[in-house]
Order: C-alpha cells, then sequence, then structure tokens
C-alpha cells in the first residue's frame, strides 16, 4: 500500500504539530520552513514575551514585598530603595531560550521521521510545493495533502513604520541594549497590553495609546476595568478613546501624533497594530484555495480549505490567534488527511490568557454573549480579595466569574483575574469541556488556603435547590 504523503508549509505550531501527528499515523511528512523550527510563537512571539514577562513579574512580586515585610539592604548596611532591571541580559535570556526550544523542536521532528526543507515553500497546483531552498536552488514536493500553516506578521501602516532601533514591532523589542527612559505603546489589544504591563512592571514610564474607550476591548470588560486600574494605578498613562495616525523619529525622540491632532512624545514606541496573514505569493488562488476579507485562507471546523487535499490551519486562517488552536487545527487536519477519528474544532472549549498583571483568563461563553441573549446563563461573580490566601499574599486585585446553565446547573464559561489566572482557569475548562455541573466543580475538594478555593464557592453559589 502506497504511504500517505503530507506537506506542511510553515514550522510554527500550526506546522510542526501537524507533522508530529502525520508521522504518529505512519505518513511521510515534509515540512517546509523558512525561519525556524517553532515558528513566530517560538522565535519572536508568545516564547519571548512570556518569557520578558517572566521577569517582568519577579519586578511586580518585588514591589509588593515590603508590605510582606520584605526589606532589601544594600551592601553598607543600609536600605537599598531602588531595584533595577539589566534589559540586556533580559534579551539575551530571552532571545537564547527561543533559539534552545526552537532546536529542541527541531530535534523532535528529526527523531520522529519528518523531513525539513529549509526554505520558503509555495503552492503549484493542488498537489505540489516548490522549496526555495536557503542554500539556493529549488526543490519540488509531491504531497497527497498540503497543509498551509505560515502563520502571520505584525501589522505596520504606511505612516507609522518601524526602524527597528526606536519605533519597534513587537518582533524587535528584544534587540533593545539600553532600557527606554519612556515608552509609548500603540495599541491596547493583548499584545499592546502584555507589553504595556511588562515594561512597566521592568520599571519603565510607559503610555499606552489605546483607540477604544477601554483596554482589551475584545475581553471581559469587569476584567478590563480591573486591568486599567491597575495599570493607572501603577502609573501607567493609558490615554483612551486615542487613535494613532502617525509615529515619527527626531533624533532620539519619538512622536506619536494623534488623529484629534494631539502628540504624545517619548524614547521609544511599540507598535501593537494586530497582524497580517502570510499567504502573499504562496499560489493559493491559483490552486482554488478561497481567500477571506484580510487574506486569512477560508477552513472549515476540520481545517479543509475550499481545495481538497489542501488544508490550513494557525495564524493564516485568522480563526482564533493563539498557539494552542494553531496546534489543534494543525492535528485536526492530519488526522482529517489520514482517516484518524476526527473531533472539529470547538472555539467555546478553548481557554486563553492575557499575560498581564494581574493575568486574565477566560474560557467558554462570554459575559458579552450572555447580555447579548446568544446563551442564557447564570453569572456569579467574587472578588479575589475575600480570598484568604489572597490576602496573605497581598493580592486584592483580581476576581473570579462563573457562567451555567439554568436549570441543567452545566458550567459553560468563566473568567479568572489575578496571580497566575492562566493556572487558576484549568478546573474551569475541564468543567466546560465535559460539561461539569456548577454542583459538580463545588464537590471536588480544594486545598485551603488557596486561590482556587474561590472556583469552588462561586460554584456552590450557583448551586439551586
Ligand atoms: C507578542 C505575541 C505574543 C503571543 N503570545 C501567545 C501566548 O502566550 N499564547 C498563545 O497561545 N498564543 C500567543 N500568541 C499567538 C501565537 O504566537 C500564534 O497564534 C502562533 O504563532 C500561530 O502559529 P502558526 O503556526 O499559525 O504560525 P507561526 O508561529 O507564525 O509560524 C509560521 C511559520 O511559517 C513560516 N513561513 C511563512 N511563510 C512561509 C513559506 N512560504 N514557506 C515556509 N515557511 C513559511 C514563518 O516564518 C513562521 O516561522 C502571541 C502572539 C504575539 C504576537
Amino acid at each position: 500500500m502506497a504511504i500517505d504523503r503530507a506537506v506542511i508549509l510553515g514550522g510554527g505550531p500550526g506546522g510542526y504539530e501537524a507533522a508530529l501527528v502525520a508521522a504518529q499515523l505512519g505518513a511521510e511528512v515534509t515540512v517546509v520552513d523558512s525561519d525556524g523550527l517553532g515558528g513566530s510563537a517560538v522565535l519572536t512571539d508568545c516564547v519571548p514575551s512570556k518569557t520578558l514577562i517572566a521577569t517582568a513579574e519577579v519586578m511586580s512580586d518585588l514591589s509588593g514585598a515590603a508590605e510582606l515585610g520584605v526589606s532589601f539592604a544594600d551592601q553598607g548596611g543600609g536600605t537599598a530603595t531602588e531595584i533595577r532591571v539589566d534589559l540586556e541580559r533580559v534579551n539575551a535570556r530571552v532571545k537564547q531560550l527561543a533559539a534552545d526550544q526552537s532546536r529542541d523542536i527541531h530535534r523532535r521532528l528529526v527523531r520522529d521521521g519528518v523531513r525539513i526543507v529549509s526554505g520558503r515553500g509555495r503552492l503549484d497546483g493542488p498537489g505540489r510545493v516548490i522549496a526555495s531552498l536557503t542554500d539556493g536552488g529549488e526543490e519540488t514536493i509531491e504531497g497527497d495533502a498540503i497543509l498551509v500553516a505560515t502563520g502571520a506578521a505584525p501589522r505596520t501602516l504606511p505612516s507609522a513604520q518601524p526602524d527597528g532601533e526606536r519605533i519597534l514591532t513587537w518582533e524587535q523589542v528584544y534587540d533593545l541594549t539600553e532600557v527606554p527612559s519612556e515608552l509609548i505603546v500603540v495599541g491596547s489589544g493583548v499584545t499592546g497590553a502584555e507589553f504595556a504591563s511588562a515594561y512597566l512592571n521592568l520599571g519603565i514610564p510607559v503610555t499606552l495609546v489605546s483607540s477604544r474607550d477601554r483596554v482589551l476591548p475584545g475581553e471581559d470588560a469587569d476584567a478590563a476595568t480591573v486591568l486599567e486600574e491597575v495599570l493607572r494605578r501603577r502609573g501607567m498613562k493609558v490615554l483612551s478613546k486615542s487613535r494613532m495616525e502617525s509615529v515619527t523619529r527626531s533624533g532620539d525622540t519619538v512622536t506619536v501624533t494623534l488623529t484629534d491632532g494631539r502628540a504624545v512624545q517619548g524614547s521609544h514606541c511599540i507598535l501593537a497594530l494586530g497582524s497580517v496573514p502570510n499567504t502573499a505569493e504562496l499560489g493559493l488562488e491559483d490552486a482554488g484555495v478561497r481567500l477571506k476579507d484580510g487574506g486569512f485562507v477560508h477552513v472549515d471546523r476540520v481545517s479543509r480549505t475550499s481545495t481538497r487535499g489542501i488544508y490550513a490551519a494557525g495564524d493564516c486562517t485568522g480563526v482564533l490567534m493563539l498557539a494552542s488552536v494553531a496546534a489543534m487545527q494543525g492535528r485536526i487536519a492530519m488526522a482529517h488527511f489520514l482517516g484518524d477519528t476526527v473531533h472539529p474544532l470547538d472555539l467555546k472549549k478553548v481557554s486563553s490568557n492575557v499575560f498581564t498583571a494581574p493575568e486574565i483568563a477566560t474560557v467558554g461563553w462570554s459575559q458579552q454573549a450572555v447580555e447579548n441573549g446568544e446563551m442564557e446563563a447564570e453569572v456569579v461573580m467574587l472578588p479575589m480579595s475575600g480570598n484568604p490566601r489572597a490576602k496573605m499574599q497581598g493580592v486584592r486585585d483580581g476576581f473570579v466569574k462563573l457562567f451555567c446553565r439554568p436549570g441543567t446547573g452545566i458550567v459553560v464559561g468563566g473568567v479568572v483575574v489575578g496571580p497566575r489566572a492562566s493556572e487558576l482557569i484549568h478546573p474551569v475548562s475541564i468543567a466546560v469541556a465535559e460539561s461539569l455541573t456548577a454542583d459538580q466543580l463545588a464537590g471536588a475538594f480544594t486545598v485551603y488556603p488557596s486561590m482556587s478555593g474561590s472556583l469552588a464557592e462561586a460554584a456552590r453559589r450557583l448551586h439551586r435547590v
């Protein structure tokens, strides 16, 4: 029997996770990747930003240490008043960690029998890929299925062009060797909020330019309000309803001009204006692959494009720009192609996190959907400040929120705002994935004292007789 051949364009989580599944299922797999295994997720986006944020978290914890009775003595026996970050060392660590992880993924793929072609691929009809090799020349690779997982790149504007020195995309910030004296972050979506929060906690004065009336317009409104309050309290200037028109540089000064004529000046600016898919010049249209507005690849819930035998996964589809979703779409594509059990992508089971301080983690249906009448649900929200562990740790900001169906009591969503919310959301994710009831969530023991105790308490409050 002929062996199924899969050709994968792009070695990010959408591509490499698919490659591992396809190899496990017995296919002959080739990954064509242009920039290094792990993709943007590992080399420029998730991994570097979360590594930077790990340092910011230490700084944030230290800033609250005095309340817990900790003071820092300088070498002369006095009390040290300032803790500084060595940004050059932080960035060196970030880049090293990303490069190591990329190498680990490369090794794992090779060990599992995946062939890796270093180069830029494009489709040559439905069953063939042409790779322009990094070392020169071209290679034609035939496949019974092709997975397009080419990711996305930072959006820039003609009036706001990065120069890699003071006007930066999120991919360029790790080349900074000097600490910005005044940082402006343009864009208050997840990426903008994460960088603004991180650099603020690293001790850098930050102005956040937000075109909307609050930060994180796509997230739970209560959570975004808590975050904005915390950011302002820690000294961030948040400019709401302020749309950027242009970003220019003169010497060491960067000026962000707003559409209402105001101007904000700083030493550096990070552009967090969203992403554009890497789908140009891939030969997609010629292969009959339908694109959506903005150039994203149209896919169904099992990652099929409009052309038989061509699948797509990850940021290039614009379905939900998360590494976890990219990986799942890639795995689903290969399971579908190779006849394994397929569970179509269910976005209502995706848990996600905004890595600000405090973190904001969500899963399932949102409060907005409940308010719009898309889902009938009862809602309970408990502030973190009442939790005994939170009191011990000096945590005041944050809450847990649970949504459950009236009648059945089945948990359909939740929000956690607080330190390590990304870890605390997991029991709610399990409840949503497995259709557990609030009573079942309340019935499982939680450690005393623990932040997760608030989740059980919220579930108890949803009990109906
Ligand atoms: C700052 C930031 C932080 C983030 N943090 C998180 C997080 O904490 N958690 C999370 O889940 N998500 C996070 N994301 C989102 C996450 O990075 C993406 O969803 C994820 O990278 C998508 O994976 P992908 O495989 O689709 O694409 P990518 O990771 O972009 O990989 C695609 C790869 O394909 C390569 N490629 C492109 N064109 C070609 C071609 N023609 N031929 C060969 N190769 C090609 C690219 O160079 C790239 O290496 C973050 C995003 C940003 C911007």
